[in-house]
């Protein structure tokens, strides 16, 4: 099966959707036996597709977890309330007191606290390394390193990591390789075909689509499946039928959603770079993003996250009238639905520890939603001299 008609097709076997289109939300916490051995055989294929307790799931669940399992290629999906629970709950999955992480630095900043404030707090020592180290990753195993972790493209700067150089020397050592894979949803990088052990999504982005839904999702291989589904299960972590509802019905447009966020993102960056004001895009097709030739090699398509840096001269003055104003662009955080959203980036100095970031010159991301465009460019243009006039006030 190609890919949109994967997109199209996954999770509706008739076994969930009973007949209809899509599989019907089916809300349970109990679930009613006929007799002890119905019982006993529901106990046994718990966690394998047998309906047994709503906290292991429904037929919504498990064609949501089916869906996205073969479309990242792994063996078996678990299901998390948010992006930031399916890091977590992956991590304490596997993590134990005295194991040493391996982190990127360009890390999603929650991901990065979570390593701080909770992970240290039970004896789990956490090192973070640059993006772009390759080979060099051997100097920082430790006989401790449990977890290599990878996000790639990073958040905000958008470093693309050289997955599977990385994952080959991870596996050398005997470690386990974990990625945040939220950026490519699960469309436009094949994590299991480049070494990676377990692909995390942040659903709540591109998979749930609308901005309406927080939902984590993470996809082992069949080596790490069965205790990443035990573990996480064990931690409590499950989503309501509802919203594994929205996620299905998300997921349908997914192709054609990304393909026209993408095609949006590349002309109006392409609009940006031209401009004199700004100094480079950090967009992974672009050749000023770190790591652009890994790009190239591993990953399929881009979508509609993307920042761009001003040239030197900023101030915060200025970059507030930038984003204040807006007619299209809305200021929020996430990104991954059909809306368009810009952020002024403040600080991100402090949340690299292992890289410098030069925070002299003023970034700003922006997520390029569905919108023509034509408005949203003019809305950009009026921010550019909003900002200007700002600066030479
Ligand atoms: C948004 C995001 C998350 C967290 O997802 P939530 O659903 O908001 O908890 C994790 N990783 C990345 C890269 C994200 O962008």
């Amino acid at each position: 099966m190609k890919k949109a008609t994967k997109i199209v097709s996954l999770g509706r076997d008739k076994k969930w959707s009973k007949g209809v289109v899509n599989p019907p939300v089916v809300r349970a916490s109990t679930v009613i036996f006929d007799s002890l051995e119905q019982m006993s055989k529901a106990a046994a294929g718990r966690g394998k597709g047998e309906l047994f307790y709503g906290r292991r799931g429904t037929d919504t669940h498990f064609a949501l977890q089916a869906a996205i399992a073969e479309l990242e290629g792994g063996a078996g999906t678990a299901l998390y309330p948010s992006g930031a629970a399916a890091i977590s709950g992956t991590l304490l999955s596997f993590l134990k007191s005295g194991d040493h992480l391996l982190m990127v630095d360009s890390v999603y900043e929650p991901t990065r606290d979570l390593c701080d404030k909770v992970l240290k707090g039970f004896g789990i020592e956490t090192t973070y390394y640059d993006p772009m180290i390759g080979a060099g990753i051997a100097e920082l195993i430790k006989p401790n390193t449990k977890v290599l972790f990878l996000e790639s493209p990073g958040s905000i700067t958008m470093e693309v990591q050289d997955v599977p150089t990385l994952c080959r020397i991870a596996h050398e050592h005997g470690l386990m390789t974990m990625l945040d894979n939220t950026w490519s949803s699960p469309i436009n990088c094949r994590p299991f075909e480049l070494g990676i052990d377990i692909s995390i999504q942040a659903a709540t982005k591109y998979i749930v689509g609308h901005s309406d839904v927080m939902m984590g999702t993470a996809t082992a291989t069949e080596q790490y499946w069965e205790q990443l589904r035990e573990n996480s299960y064990l931690l409590g972590q499950c989503v309501s039928a509802d919203d594994a509802y929205l996620a299905l019905r998300g997921l349908r447009t997914l192709g054609v959603r990304m393909a026209q966020q993408e095609k949006n993102a590349l002309e109006i960056a392409h609009w940006l770079d031209a401009r004199d004001d700004v100094d480079h895009i950090r967009h992974p097709a672009f050749a000023s993003c770190p790591g652009h030739e890994f790009f190239k090699r591993d990953y399929q398509g881009s979508n509609g996250l993307f920042s761009f840096v001003l040239k030197q001269g900023g101030n915060k003055k200025a970059m507030q009238a930038f984003v204040e104003g807006m007619e299209h662009f809305k200021m929020g955080f996430s990104w991954g639905g059909y809306e368009s959203l810009i952020l002024a980036e403040f600080g991100i100095e402090k949340i690299r520890t292992a890289t410098q970031w030069d925070s002299t010159k003023p970034m700003f991301r922006v997520h390029i939603g569905l919108e023509d465009t034509e408005d949203l460019i003019a809305d950009l243009e009026a921010a550019f001299a909003r900002y200007h006039a700002a600066l030479a006030n």
